[in-house]
């Protein structure tokens, strides 16, 4: 016998065949609305807050190791689900944790003013952008498949460089919009210098990848869901030595540039 929960199915395509106004809500409309006044007036309440600090002439909290930014705190942001992102944005430069740690794995281990060679960088932000190519010697090149403020237009899974030709290669957040992630490794392997490295990065969530088989409008487009067996992916066609914000550095550090303690950045070399 049917019990009451059995109506529900009928009871929502009723409500969808009927379609009125009041019962579909827009995409994104009260949750949007309230979600930019709240981080308007967050970030308001923020910087108040830092003028007085500054007139009363208290140490900075936290730091932006890119563009020098020291105050209280760093601002709130909005995701594309329009919950906010407390404290996480840079209010000069507008790095989030993982341009700041990307950027400091770059300057400490990895010596980037040191560069030389040939250096391509996907999907870079403005403020991370300007930093690279004010920190290395590197001949720099930005690319994405939305030229929009870039120098290039470029698919990842089909460069046109020749073999061998790239020094560094800087990938940070791209693979998980990528449809066939491997062909993108592929091409990176064969661009990428016997001497050269790639530092790969992507959102992580638990152990295993999950693939939604087109980009999905609720995750940020993504095509997948990586697990922390990205590295096992990338070991087929590189070396991977793998840094993560927690032992990387110590507490305090984390909490001076606000990184994010299991944010991890795969240097890949052939
Ligand atoms: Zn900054």
């Amino acid at each position: 016998m049917a019990g009451p929960g059995s109506y529900r199915p009928l009871l929502r395509e009723l409500r969808n065949a009927a379609s009125p106004s009041w019962w579909v809500q827009p995409p994104g409309g009260p949750r949007k609305l309230w979600g930019v006044l709240t981080m308007l007036l967050h970030n308001a309440w923020l910087r108040a807050r830092e003028a007085c600090a500054r007139r009363l002439g208290r140490q900075p909290q936290v730091v932006c190791p890119i563009c020098g930014f020291a105050g209280q705190a760093f601002l709130t942001g909005l995701r594309s689900n329009w919950r906010l992102r407390y404290g996480r944005e840079c209010p000069q430069c507008h790095s989030r944790e993982r341009h700041r740690f990307l950027w400091l794995l770059l300057r400490d281990r990895y010596k980037i003013e040191d560069w030389l060679g040939f250096l391509v960088h996907f999907a870079p932000r403005a403020g991370e952008r300007r930093a690279i190519l004010a920190g290395t010697r590197a001949w720099y090149l930005s690319a994405d498949l939305d030229p929009t403020g870039m120098d290039v237009c470029l698919d990842v899974t089909s460069l046109p460089f020749r073999s061998g030709s790239v020094s560094y290669v800087i990938c940070s957040h791209v693979l998980e919009h990528v449809t066939d992630d491997r062909a993108a490794l592929a091409e990176l392997r064969r661009v990428l210098a016997p001497d050269g490295s790639a530092f790969i990065s992507a959102p992580l969530f638990g152990e295993s990848t999950r693939e939604y088989g087109r980009a999905d409008g609720q995750d940020h487009e993504h095509v997948r869901r990586y697990g922390r067996d990205l590295q096992y992916l990338l070991e087929q066609y590189f070396g991977v030595t793998v840094h993560e914000v927690s032992t990387e550095y110590d507490a305090q550090t984390v909490q001076r540039y606000r990184l994010m303690p299991g944010e991890v950045i795969y240097c890949c070399r052939p």
